[in-house]
C-alpha cells in the first residue's frame, strides 16, 4: 500500500464518519472511528456529530493514549483503539457502529456462527460477541480484544460492533459486512435454527479471503 500522509489519512477518516452517517451504519453520534498514523493513531472526537466533523477535529494519540494533537477530547472508547493498535500490527483503521441488526444480536449475546460462508470474512469460522462492559472504559476494550483474538470484526453485548481493516476503508467495508450478515442470521432464526457450515469448510473459506478480492 502507499504511504499515505497525514492529511489524506485525516480525510479518509472523515470519509468513514461520513459514510456512517448518510448510510446509517451508525447513528447520531454513535460509533468512532480511527485511522494508524506515524507514531500513534487519529481518532473521532467524542460526541461530535459525524456531518459537523472537519480533518482539525481529530485527536491524535500515541499507542499509550497519550495526546500528541487536538483540541477536542478523544472517543470515549480510546483506551478500545488503544489497545488494538498497540497488540495487532495487521490492523490501520477501525470503524465502531451502533448498526440495528448487529446491535439486535449483541442484545441477546449471540456470536455470529458459520450460517453462511461470507462470515469468514471476518477471518475465522464465528463472529464473536464481547461480553458487556461499560463504554468508554478499560475492561470493554480488554472484552473487544480478547473477541477479535484471531478476528477482524466482533459484536460487543448490549452495545454494537466493531470492525478492524488494514486501512479504515477496509475497516468501513467490513463493518457494512457484519451489519449485512447480521440482517441475515436475524431473518433465518426467525425461520428456526440454521444448519452451520463444518469448521474444516470456514477453514477453507479463510483461507480463500486470504487472496480474494483487489489488493490494495
Ligand atoms: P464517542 O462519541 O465518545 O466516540 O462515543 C460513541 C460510542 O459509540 C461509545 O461507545
Ligand atoms: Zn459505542
Amino acid at each position: 500500500m502507499a504511504e499515505r500522509d497525514e492529511d489524506w489519512l485525516r480525510q479518509c477518516v472523515i470519509d468513514a464518519a461520513l459514510d456512517l452517517a448518510y448510510t446509517g451504519l451508525s447513528p447520531q453520534m454513535s460509533g468512532n472511528v480511527s485511522a494508524r498514523c506515524e507514531g500513534g493513531f487519529l481518532v473521532t472526537p467524542s460526541g461530535v456529530a459525524y456531518t459537523d466533523l472537519v480533518p482539525d477535529d481529530l485527536v491524535k494519540l500515541d499507542l499509550e493514549g497519550n495526546l500528541l494533537d487536538g483540541q477536542l477530547p478523544p472517543s470515549s472508547e480510546w483506551q478500545m483503539h488503544t489497545g488494538i493498535y498497540r497488540e495487532r500490527d495487521d490492523v490501520g483503521g477501525i470503524v465502531h457502529a451502533h448498526s440495528d441488526y448487529a446491535v439486535s444480536l449483541a442484545v441477546m449475546h449471540k456470536d455470529i456462527p458459520a450460517f453462511h460462508y461470507m462470515v469468514a470474512v471476518a477471518g475465522g469460522r464465528d463472529i464473536r460477541c464481547a461480553p458487556y462492559a461499560t463504554f468508554g472504559t478499560a475492561a470493554l476494550a480488554d472484552h473487544a480484544l480478547s473477541a477479535l483474538e484471531g478476528r477482524k470484526a466482533c459484536l460487543l453485548a448490549h452495545h454494537g460492533q466493531i470492525a478492524l481493516g488494514e486501512t479504515v476503508e477496509d475497516a468501513l467495508h467490513l463493518a457494512h459486512e457484519v451489519e449485512t450478515l447480521s440482517g441475515q442470521y436475524w431473518r433465518a432464526l426467525q425461520i428456526g435454527d440454521p444448519p452451520l457450515l463444518s469448521d474444516e469448510e470456514m477453514a477453507v473459506n479463510v483461507e480463500k479471503f486470504r487472496t480474494y478480492g483487489r489488493r490494495s
